[in-house]
């Protein structure tokens, strides 16, 4: 098998570093020089090595909608960003409400994928909200799911959100929210606030986010079960995760690159010019105090992780006016670069800070065993080299996604993924896919 032998890195920012890997696994770290003999070397002078990214919340798109994203273009964008395991989310056509459907992604994912892909089942039949879909044949399944979700919409149902979460405790599942009250979003297209008012553009209040969000956590509670709140974006979901977490109750939470960078001001001011749909996204951009209570959030523990919720759409989609635009945004190539500029140029979190919330916590979540280990003798080969020293303009035409609708157009960024390396083999090198 391959012997790639990594000269040099600095693990989670430390002291420089080789890493071998052999037959899939890494098989030694240290100072190597006598280990040089066999197969491939790898200069990583000056790079910082982590453990291979985990998403927890991507859009792959496939079936139905390839021409947006495919399982192969999806995971050669995550390869590119450092990721070596995603979670697929269910919300493609035919809905992943079955075994039949997870099944098939997961296939795909064998088949075509960069990195690992692990199907998220659906938690109601077609997202429809009326009847649970089949969670635990979707449990049972060869594609083993352990994460449920209706994302992009909300299970606004009560009774069926309780029934979800009792449900997937028999096989340790968990139910990831995509936190929206419908009643309160109907129409809404930008947070409600001083730039909605003023772009006259129907308010998207937090309370939609926040009331489901308090209301899940006492949910879980009453049945002793698992929540996952996707996207976090405001200050005030972050205090209740805070007050459900010190309740012991067992909830976990997400936020994307994007919440933890841009505001709705972008809406209005912007490199691209005002109302450009590219910054319209489900949950919306929010204020800079949101920003700044989310990125204290995750400095601290009380938003678990990092999820990108990749969502490519085709230009025709992006590129109208911003009431007929989709909602959403790619991030699966910028990730990392928006990390740091957010929480590590800022000095909130330090490199190891960024594995845990990249790497070992979602893996954690979305239970990828062989996922989010520290890089050691024994851990799988799943190891990322980043160059955190260049800052460079974002450049959509030179991205692997399908999908061109990012939203750091025009903005230069840190920081740049130089290798990836799945189970001991390089999906990245130099930056291109292998
Ligand atoms: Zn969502």
């Amino acid at each position: 098998m391959t012997t790639i032998l990594i000269r040099g890195a600095r693990i989670l920012g430390g002291a420089p570093s080789d890493i071998l890997l052999r037959d899939g696994v890494v098989a030694e770290t240290g100072d190597l020089a006598g280990a040089a003999k066999a197969g491939q070397t790898v200069d990583a002078d000056g790079l910082i090595a982590l453990p291979g990214l985990v998403d927890l919340h991507t859009h792959l798109r496939e079936p139905g909608r390839e021409d947006a994203e495919t399982v192969e273009t999806g995971t050669q964008a995550a390869a590119r960003g450092g990721y070596t395991a995603v979670h697929a989310m269910a919300n493609t056509s035919p809905v992943a409400d079955t075994a039949g459907v997870v099944e098939q992604v997961w296939r795909l994912g064998q088949e075509f994928g960069h990195c690992d892909v692990q199907p998220v089942g659906a938690v109601t039949s077609g997202l429809e909200g009326r009847q649970l879909a089949e969670l635990g044949a979707m449990a049972d399944s060869a594609a083993r799911v352990r994460v449920f979700s209706d994302d992009g919409k909300c299970v606004s149902d009560a009774v069926l959100m309780r029934r979800a979460l009792e449900y997937v405790k028999a096989f340790g599942g968990v139910v990831a929210q995509h936190a929206q009250e419908p009643r309160l979003t109907e129409g809404a297209q930008l947070n409600e606030g001083e730039v909605s008012a003023r772009l006259g553009l129907t308010g998207w209040p937090a309370v939609a986010e926040e009331a489901i969000i308090a209301r899940d956590c006492l949910l879980a509670a009453h049945v002793g079960s698992r929540l996952h709140v996707c996207h976090v974006s405001t200050a005030g979901s972050v205090e209740i995760i805070r007050w459900a977490k010190s309740k012991g109750w067992d909830v976990t939470a997400e936020v994307t690159p994007h919440h933890l960078l841009l505001t709705d001001s972008c809406a209005e001011r912007s490199p691209l010019g005002p109302y450009n749909p590219i910054y319209k996204v489900n949950p919306p951009l929010r204020t800079a105090d949101d920003v700044r209570a989310l990125r204290e959030a995750l400095a601290d523990g009380t938003i678990d992780c990092v999820a990108t919720d990749h969502a490519p759409h085709p230009v025709e989609d992006k590129e109208t006016e911003w009431g007929a635009a989709a909602m959403g945004m790619i991030g699966l190539e910028t990730a990392l670069s928006v990390v740091q500029e957010a929480m590590v140029e800022t000095g909130l979190l330090d490199w190891a800070g960024v594995a845990d919330r990249m790497s070992a916590r979602p893996a954690r979540i979305g239970r990828l065993a062989g996922h989010g280990r520290p890089i050691e003798a024994g851990a799988p080969g799943n190891v990322t080299l980043y160059d955190p020293s260049v800052r460079q303009p974002v450049d959509p035409s030179a991205m692997a996604s399908k999908s061109r609708n990012t939203p750091y157009e025009g903005l230069t960024l840190p920081g740049r993924v130089v290798a990836t390396f799945l189970r001991g083999r390089p999906t990245v090198l130099e930056g291109k896919l292998v």
